[in-house]
């Protein structure tokens, strides 16, 4: 039936849908910068979302990650064992999950793949912020242990990318168990004499930057990631004083000797790619390569013992 409200008042609300939409659209091509520039998402990505303006390193996913690190962006996901969801029944907890899956593509925020860097094979591991802020639960240790036990079968070495606010406190104690069962899947890896590098992006924190993400054989860490156990605002008010400016950024973590590099992801790949080389006892092709010379002056001279 035809009457003013079909043909005047539904019209009009509906054009205000589609220019709602429009606008919606317009904004999903531009991203918001920490420097509060407004870039376009297509320049973004091709400058491996690094802001052109300010060089602010912003979050990839793990697909993101990886293909940017393996040669010819050619890699395979690994199938990690998949716990139970839910083991304590705790409340709203798989309707989260359910729309961290949705949103990332991802079962997990934690993957592992198989590919190449240079032609060397290696394992890489690789967190997603995205996914319930990179929180580690059981989840993430099955993937971390079988990423591990894959490297061991196929002596490669293991290469991880960490980025996680700390553990799943929706699993409790099965969240922090994780702590030492990754620990000691690194020291059985270690027996090995295989190199396992990790890369600190933002943010590495919490449970995460206690246990695997902090045992690298070389600490890399990206320009400008938060770095930390505890949070700064935390801190800040168990202890009542002001923070320094730079405080848990990566470039502050360095300088207390608790990271061994400080990595633009453009020198990502080079970087390991010479690293392994040494690490693998094959100087001979490493010193042949100008990136030597960079890497040793990036180096801390000797790892301080310092604890921060
Ligand atoms: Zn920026």
């Amino acid at each position: 039936m035809t009457n003013w409200i079909s043909k005047f008042v539904k019209p009009k609300i509906k054009s205000l849908f589609k220019k709602r939409s429009a606008s919606k659209d317009k904004a999903a091509l531009w991203i918001n910068c920490q420097c509060k520039s407004l870039i376009y998402k297509d320049e973004l990505f091709n400058n491996l979302s690094v802001c052109p303006k300010c060089n602010f390193h912003h979050k990839l996913t793990s697909q993101e990650r990886f293909s940017i690190f393996f040669d010819n962006k050619e890699y395979t996901i690994l199938e990690a064992p998949i716990p139970r969801d839910n083991p304590l029944q705790f409340p709203n907890y798989e309707e989260k999950l359910k729309k961290a899956r949705e949103k990332t593509k991802q079962p997990d925020a934690l993957l592992i793949a198989d590919g190449k860097l240079d032609g060397m094979r290696v394992i890489v591991g690789a967190q997603n912020f995205y996914h319930i802020g990179g929180a580690v639960g059981s989840a993430s240790g099955e993937a971390f242990l079988h990423g591990v036990q894959h490297a061991i079968n196929n002596k490669s070495p293991f290469i991880f990318f960490s980025a996680s606010g700390g553990q799943k406190m929706q699993e409790g104690t099965i969240a922090l168990v994780q702590m030492s069962r990754t620990v000691l899947a690194i020291n059985e890896f270690k027996k090995h004499n295989l190199p396992y590098i990790v890369v600190m992006t933002n943010p590495t924190s919490g449970g995460a930057s206690a246990s695997f993400a902090g045992l690298g054989d070389v600490a890399i860490a990206e320009p400008g990631a938060i770095v930390a156990f505890a949070g700064a605002r935390v801190i800040k008010d168990t202890i009542k004083e002001e923070l320094p400016i730079n405080f848990q950024k990566s470039e502050w973590v360095f300088n207390f000797g608790g990271i061994d590099l400080i990595c633009e992801r453009k020198n990502i790949r080079s970087k390991i790619s010479t690293l392994l080389s040494i690490l693998l006892k094959k100087k001979e092709e490493a010193i042949s390569t100008p990136d030597v010379k960079s890497f040793e002056e990036d180096l801390q001279p000797a790892r301080k013992k310092q604890i921060i």
